[in-house]
């Protein structure tokens, strides 16, 4: 799908222009935000659902009543479904990352597929969370680039990994089965790009894939989407390794990686989550020599303690994420798990005035 225009021709130029200037910065955790706020079930349902099922949405030929089961499960957790009962601060983080120094801010839909929302009975919501998301991330770029018009901020539409593997069994005795198939992964996503496009996303981004498979069927949908829609977006590729080993869960190194995405010839191919910036290291270096495209990261702020919390501070994260800068290794740089405005703010710092790495022209066979 290379050959379609671009949806948003200036975004791109502007995106690409600040690439080659400077450092961009990502925004980071959105979780580690929300659970400030101490949310309860009642905040989480809004008025919407107050009443145990979705007050603007009923199945064919169904009339909801009080017990009628419809979105009955519990929402508390259900942090996509913040886009719409509690925009407020949902945008109020955004534009904490924002004043903290993002260039990027990533849209509140990791779990906005149809897979990771069945665990709350609530797929019918896919497009609108997307489109939604994708529109409140909007506004807040927009709100940023009336104060200062000479500072572009970009939407990533993100698509997250969902719960369910392609190419691993959840089942250690029946190594054969899978509990999801490409095509119904292709589906949920198809479905999610949707709405991400249509809400105004500037790049999409598939992120903390912990298997391949799975991210090929996300890059298979959007170009789909694309197709659709008769144009694309820039797309960035974030990988998840998942222990000391240096794999992803699917079993592959950051070259294999990068090796098996590579045809999706995306604006950036990264690292995030799971591991802090330290333990990235090896693997973010062996994607700045392989990749022929940006390289990004947006670590946690370390492994999570015995409480679920993360320890590393912003001087920390920033102190590492600088040194990895200084090394020519980072295009694009934020935050994930744990990581709050505050480690943002110090990151950006650290960067600030330091070239980005040089995007090498590799002569390799494709
Ligand atoms: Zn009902
Ligand atoms: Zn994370």
């Amino acid at each position: 799908m290379n050959t379609l225009p671009w949806l948003h021709p200036d975004r791109v130029a502007s995106l690409e222009a600040a690439l080659h200037e400077r450092i961009l910065v990502l925004d980071g955790a959105m979780g580690t935000m929300i659970q400030q706020h101490a949310l309860q079930e009642a905040d989480y349902r809004g008025e919407r659902f107050a009443h145990g099922y979705d007050a603007l949405f009923a199945a064919e030929g169904h009339a909801h009543a009080p017990g009628c089961g419809c979105a009955s499960h519990d929402q508390r957790g259900n942090n996509d479904l913040l886009t719409l009962t509690r925009p407020d601060i949902i945008l109020g983080i955004h534009d904490a990352y924002l004043a903290a120094g993002a260039d990027l801010v990533e849209t509140n839909t990791f779990n906005s597929t149809s897979v990771s929302l069945a665990d709350y009975h609530l797929e019918h919501l896919v497009r609108e969370l997307n489109r939604e998301g994708a529109r409140l991330a909007r506004a807040a770029c927009d709100a940023a680039e009336h104060v200062d018009p000479s500072w572009p901020r970009f939407v990533i539409g993100v698509l997250g990994p969902t719960s369910r593997t392609a190419s691993l069994s959840p089942d250690v005795h029946r190594p054969g089965f899978r509990a999801i198939t490409f095509d119904q992964l292709a589906d949920a996503y198809r479905e999610a790009a949707r709405g991400l496009v249509e809400g105004g996303a500037d790049v999409l981004m598939v992120e903390t894939i912990f298997d391949t498979l799975n991210a090929k069927a996300a890059l298979f949908a959007i170009d789909d989407v694309f197709a659709e829609v008769g144009g694309r977006l820039p797309v960035m590729i974030s990988g998840t390794i998942t222990d000391a080993s240096g794999r992803t869960l699917s079993g592959q190194t950051a070259e294999a990686f990068w090796y098996s995405l590579r045809h999706a010839r995306p604006l950036a191919i990264g690292l995030n989550c799971a591991l802090g910036a330290k333990d990235l290291r090896a693997h973010l270096d062996v994607l700045a020599q392989v990749a022929d495209t940006h390289v990004s990261t947006h670590p946690n702020a370390g492994l999570p303690n015995a409480f679920g919390g993360y320890d590393e501070t912003p001087e920390d994260m920033a102190g590492t994420l600088g040194e990895f800068a200084r090394a020519g290794m980072l295009n694009l740089v934020g935050g994930c798990c744990g990581t709050t405005p505050a480690h943002i703010a110090a990151i950006a710092e650290a960067v600030r005035g330091l070239r980005p790495r040089a995007v090498p022209a590799l002569d390799v066979a494709a």
